[in-house]
């Protein structure tokens, strides 16, 4: 594969962000190869019979707010990128102990008039950060481009820097309203006292209101199929099965584009990066692991509170007190009695993922990176806890520590499925401080995975930003061939 191929560009990844960064290339005339380590392409979002015949689960990303609201996605969708998003009848549910679940729905209004004396605050804080609708998410999944949405940025702005635990208990007087936001803010695998973790829950519930958190019909692997038939519509081509381990075995292009993160970058690029740049990815910091459970059901998870029976996520985990110890004991590399657990059941708005009647259900929890600890007894003692007579229903389960994870797919490394932690310094910084991160010091080589802004989830942000920023430099500098 030299020159001769005729390729303008190359991506190494084919999860969401190299297949975004593949099509943003290809729609501007580029002839696109992507080389996939594994079988099949996706990345993130590969679906496979993980127990039983008939029985689909999405190996990695299942919820896809992300996906529907992102300028990425929603630029790849105006030109012919075909999704067929699935709703559940309520985005997401938080089970308690005593009392009724809450229940966030696709209304900010309808969620706030079950949460009482909260429901007023709802109104203002998570129902106005979804008032600021798209050009807010524009903003945010942007950190580092002047605001499209001054006004609303400036709103968020505040409250979003704030430690979960902070922000929680100064918008809300009560206990559920508490506990339903930091089940939100406890998606950013973060310590929920540490700045930002607040914003990332604040950000995931206005989504539930802005964009619904959806499935895709079919199975998440329904995108990366899509993706790819799309990027070969427009003359590119995904090679799978192909692992790079060093830069020189690819072919000459102008633009290089890498769904790695900052360790494989490091291993392929050897000597040709200075030492200083080196040093400094090199101090990239990972995120806590997942253990991820995934279960073939005879029936639907019979919830201690039946309305949670409707929604795509559930979070379980008690109050904000309990998640917030939980996420502490995981940040300091322990593993927590009652761990907080994130359920995902895609066949409320999927039926067809499972034979009629059947259920496939995931869950996972937070476990210190590389953790080789089985979590599978404490996950489905917090299922059991709110939904009593779950494991009577078990046909077949099948789990995922951070090993095998990262078996699956080299970028989730030690088990992080954030592409790298997600704290305020490597918010702004990721993978090191720049205007442009994605740009590395190798002329034409692009860094685009979740490393870079605006980190993890399915938007395909970092993937369309880094082909942008590699048209326009071809486009100054001419071609490097
Ligand atoms: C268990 C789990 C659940 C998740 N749930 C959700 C969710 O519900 N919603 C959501 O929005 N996000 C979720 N995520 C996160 C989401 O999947 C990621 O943020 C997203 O996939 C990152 O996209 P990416 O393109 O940067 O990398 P990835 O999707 O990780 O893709 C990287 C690709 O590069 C390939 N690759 C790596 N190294 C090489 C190499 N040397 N040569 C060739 N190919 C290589 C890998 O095989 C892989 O296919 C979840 C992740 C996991 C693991």
């Amino acid at each position: 594969m030299r020159k001769a191929d005729g390729y303008d560009a190359v991506v190494v990844g084919s999860g969401p962000n190299g297949l975004a960064g593949a099509l943003t290339l290809a729609q501007a005339g580029r002839r696109v190869l992507v080389l996939e380590a594994a079988e099949r392409a996706g990345g993130g979002l590969r679906t496979e019979e993980l127990t039983l015949p008939g029985y689909r689960h999405d190996v990695c990303a299942s919820v896809l707010p992300l996906a529907v609201a992102s300028p990425a996605f929603r630029a790849l969708r105006e030109n012919g990128l075909r999704i067929e998003f699935a709703h559940p009848p309520v985005p997401a549910a938080h089970p308690l102990d005593d009392g009724p679940a809450v229940l966030v729905h696709r209304e900010a209004g309808r969620t706030a008039a079950r949460l009482g004396r909260d429901g007023l605050a709802w109104q203002e804080t998570v129902g106005a950060t979804a008032r600021g609708g798209t050009p807010l998410v524009d903003t945010l999944l942007a950190p580092l481009d002047l605001p499209r949405a001054p006004l609303a940025a400036a709103r968020f702005g505040p409250l979003g820097l704030l430690p979960a635990t902070t922000l929680c208990r100064a918008v809300f007087r009560t206990a559920p309203a508490r506990a339903v936001l930091a089940g939100m803010a406890a998606h950013s695998m973060l310590d929920l006292r540490s700045p930002i973790s607040g914003g990332f829950g604040l950000m995931l519930a206005a989504l539930a209101h802005m964009a619904g958190w959806p499935v895709v019909r079919g199975g998440s692997q329904e995108l990366a199929d899509s993706m790819v038939k799309r990027l070969g519509d427009l003359g590119g081509e995904v090679v799978t099965g192909t692992r790079v381990r060093d830069l020189s075995e690819l072919p000459d292009a102008d633009a290089v584009l890498l769904d790695v993160t900052p360790r494989q970058f490091l291993a392929m690029a050897g000597d040709r990066l200075p030492p200083r740049y080196r040093r400094r990815l090199a101090r990239f910091r990972y995120g806590p692991g997942v253990f991820k459970v995934d279960w073939a059901l005879s029936g639907p998870v019979p919830w201690r509170d039946p309305a949670v029976a409707g929604a795509g996520t559930v979070h379980l985990g008690g109050t904000l007190e309990e998640i917030a110890a939980a996420e502490a004991e995981v940040a300091g590399g322990r593993h927590p009695r009652r761990p907080f657990v994130l359920l995902a059941q895609p066949c409320v708005a999927d039926p067809s993922r499972a034979p009629a009647g059947r259920h496939t259900v995931w869950a996972y929890c937070h476990v210190p990176n590389g953790s080789a600890v089985d979590m599978t007894e404490a996950i489905e003692s917090q299922v059991e806890r709110f939904a009593p007579g779950f494991r009577d229903l078990i046909l077949a389960r099948a789990t995922r520590g951070p090993a095998e994870l990262e078996r699956h797919n080299a970028n989730l490394v030690g088990g992080d499925i954030g592409g790298g932690l997600a704290s305020l310094a490597q918010f702004a910084g990721r993978p090191l401080y720049a205007a442009r991160p994605w740009r590395t010091p190798l002329p034409g080589v692009y860094l685009c995975s979740a490393s870079t802004p605006p980190g993890a989830g399915v938007h395909g942000m970092g993937g369309h930003r880094a082909a942008r920023l590699a048209l326009a430099d071809t486009r100054r500098r001419g071609p490097l061939r």
